[in-house]
């Protein structure tokens, strides 16, 4: 439930407002906005008898939100969710923000160089796993802390902000002194004590769809870490599940929109892991772009074919470079505009 206050209302009202909340047993969330507060209601997932709340003073509206997913909701709150991981890097607003770097960090050379020729290309922000999680235990498990200081330097070089996954608890914490996003996979969407604590890290987080998870279930997910008083959270879709092995999975471009109407939260792509197959990531990369998407993740390894891992979806450089000439065609078409890298000026085309 969402109590909607008139614009007039007084801080004793909404006192009030929150105590007949509380005496109903649930918690109060005062949500001071530029046109007017509301308070919402948490602690349960079902209705609430608050009709008398509709008839207190200062209250314009009480707003039943339907959904099994509350403070995500754009009945909780219609306006778009800005996440900013940086000065100038913000997801959410009319910038496309692109992501970019290989799976996994490799060793100096190797994310350097790819950070480099993503930065040339004009990426905003560089993506490389340091933990990663691999379907087999015998498959290369990342840098770990190695990693992590590599994508520093890296950041150091070039000036784009790291995006970067963690694995567990304690690994969320190691990764959150160097990253300015955290990134929580599809494997671990519902790991719900990791949700918990990158709620409570507070700071941005980059949550993946799981490969065979409902939108309702990822926006639940997500309620786990703004219920924790995170809510710089960033939603995406990387492909579910299928029964066709053409494609490593079914890259979900409706999930966009229909994740965009039902939350405020932005919502983001990958079609690297969504396809698997290099030759597929381009032209879902602009589907992507072209549904709405409010930023994307793709795989860019300097030399694919002797990537440690993902090298089958990983773009060359030169490919990469062209797609983002053919991203800021699109995005303009739509009245969008790709994000320039930190530090340089905004690229528009015509
Ligand atoms: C990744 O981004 O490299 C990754 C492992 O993604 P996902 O969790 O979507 O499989
Ligand atoms: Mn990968």
């Amino acid at each position: 439930m969402l109590v909607v206050m008139r614009t007039d209302a007084t801080t004793a009202q909404v006192d009030a407002v929150c105590d007949a909340i509380r005496a109903l047993g649930f918690t109060p969330v005062p949500m001071p906005g530029e046109q007017r507060t509301a308070v919402g209601l948490i602690g349960n997932d079902g209705q609430v008898d608050g009709a008398h709340i509709g008839g207190m003073g200062g209250v314009a509206q009480v707003i039943n939100v339907t959904k099994p997913f509350k403070q995500v909701s754009r009945e909780w709150k219609p306006e778009n969710t800005i996440v900013t991981i940086a000065p100038g890097v913000a997801f959410g607003g009319n910038d496309i923000v692109v992501m970019a770097g290989p799976c996994s960090v490799e060793n100096e050379q190797q994310i350097l160089t790819a950070a480099r020729a993503v930065r040339a290309a004009g990426a905003t922000a560089l993506r490389g796993g340091a933990y990663k999680p691999r379907s087999s235990p015998y498959s290369f498990q990342g840098l770990g802390s190695k990693g992590l200081e590599l994508l520093a330097l890296a950041r150091r070089e070039t000036g784009l902000p790291i995006v970067t996954e963690a694995m567990d608890e304690a690994g969320a914490h190691e990764v959150a002194e160097i990253a300015d996003m955290i990134q929580i996979g599809a494997r671990n969407m519902q790991n719900y004590s990791l949700l918990r604590t990158v709620g409570k890290i507070g700071k941005p987080v980059l949550l993946k769809r799981g490969m065979s998870a409902t939108i309702t279930d990822l926006l639940l997910s997500a309620e786990y870490i703004l219920a924790e008083g995170n809510p710089h959270v960033v939603l995406c879709e990387r492909g579910l599940r299928g029964f066709d092995s053409s494609t490593r999975n079914v890259f979900d471009v409706t999930a966009i929109p229909v994740v965009q109407r039902a939350s405020h939260l932005p919502m983001v792509a990958d079609p690297s892991h969504g396809t698997g197959v290099r030759a597929l990531v381009t032209p879902m990369a602009r589907a992507a772009v072209a549904a709405g998407a409010d930023g994307i993740l793709v795989e860019v390894h300097p030399t694919p074919e002797r990537a440690l891992s993902d090298g089958a979806q990983s773009l060359y450089p030169d490919q990469f470079t062209k797609l983002m000439l053919e991203l800021r065609t699109i995005a303009e078409a739509i009245g969008r505009h790709v994000a320039p890298s930190p530090g340089t000026a905004s690229v528009s085309v015509g």
